[in-house]
């Protein structure tokens, strides 16, 4: 009760100080008004303020920065997860810079903790987000300011869970998966750091843990190009987006010519009755090529759907 009374006398005190350029009641000259309490309004991000000479304000508790309005009409859905199946990924610049934050855009981490699985290909399939560890129950934040563009159940979006999409001004999506409860709506504006759920385990999950992807007109690429998840910070305040990052087999970590090499890979997902030396042979290589590629030995029993490296 004591540190309620100590957190409430702390947020009006703070509260009086920022809301000293605003228009004072004239008898306030003889004796400074004094915040009372505070009340909420439609806005979430507007307060009044009630002062103790019978005098109330608006406290502006700052808006979420969100321009280049026509990212917000352009392919902008709410019933699907993805909302840019038909943009052709041709129109995508070679390489293109992004501002991440300034003084004006913030950033704060989705969620802190060592990664336990990147951006790769994973068990025979591509896993195109960063997994952070987390409680079930912990606050899971909006990154950066935007538009909250797609909130999902499992039954709607599979493997993903409960799912959080948001549209940020720069154009980047940010994708928040396995969440246990969702705790915002389709529409709604957010600031970077705004609770947007909690974390969880629904979907295709094997424990609790955040999914966050980062996607540019709906192509991923390593979240960590853009997060240290285990610092929280911010790689950088612009981030320059190469097209040979969209590859799963472009990382965080790599070269530029290393990414490159990477994203030039051919990949062969395996059928009924393909064997590795019938690939080395279909292909042009060799089955200790392959091996080295995959990381296998040549007795690996490959599995349906699985996919190898070929090149
Ligand atoms: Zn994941």
């Amino acid at each position: 009760m004591k540190k309620t009374y100590i957190v409430l006398f702390t947020l009006l005190s703070s509260l009086a100080c920022m809301a000293q350029d605003l228009p004072a009641a004239p008898d306030s000259l003889a004796r400074p008004r004094s915040p009372m309490d505070t009340l909420d309004t439609q806005d979430k991000y507007t307060r009044v303020i009630l002062f103790d000479d019978n005098t109330w304000a608006y406290l502006d508790l700052g808006h979420p920065k969100i321009d280049t309005a026509s990212l917000f009409d352009e392919y902008w859905t709410n019933t699907e997860m993805h909302a840019y199946h038909a943009y052709p990924a041709s129109l995508i610049p070679d390489e293109i810079d992004l501002l991440l934050a300034d003084s004006l855009n913030s950033y704060c981490p989705p969620i802190q903790g060592k990664v336990f699985s990147g951006y790769k290909v994973r068990r025979g399939s591509s896993h195109q987000g960063t997994d952070v560890p987390l409680n079930v129950g912990d606050t899971v934040r909006a990154a950066f300011d935007g538009i909250v563009r797609y909130v999902g159940t499992t039954k709607q979006t599979g493997g993903y869970g409960n799912l959080v999409v948001i549209r940020h001004s720069n154009g980047l999506e940010t994708y928040y998966g396995h969440l246990s409860k969702t705790l915002c709506e389709p529409n709604d504006p957010v600031k970077a750091g705004d609770v947007i759920g909690l974390g969880g385990s629904t979907g295709r999950s094997t424990g609790p843990h955040l999914h966050f992807e980062t996607r540019y007109k709906g192509q991923t690429f390593d979240a960590e190009r853009v997060i240290d998840f285990e610092t929280g910070a911010l790689r950088d305040s612009v981030l320059t987006l190469k097209k040979h990052y969209f590859s799963i087999y472009s990382h965080y970590g790599q070269s530029d010519n290393e990414s490159a090499a990477a994203s030039d890979r051919i990949v062969h997902t395996i059928r009924s009755g393909d064997t590795l030396s019938g690939l080395a042979k279909r292909y042009g290589t060799t089955v200790s090529a392959i091996c080295k590629l995959n990381n296998i030995s040549a007795s690996k029993t490959l599995r349906i759907g699985e996919r190898i490296i070929v090149r």
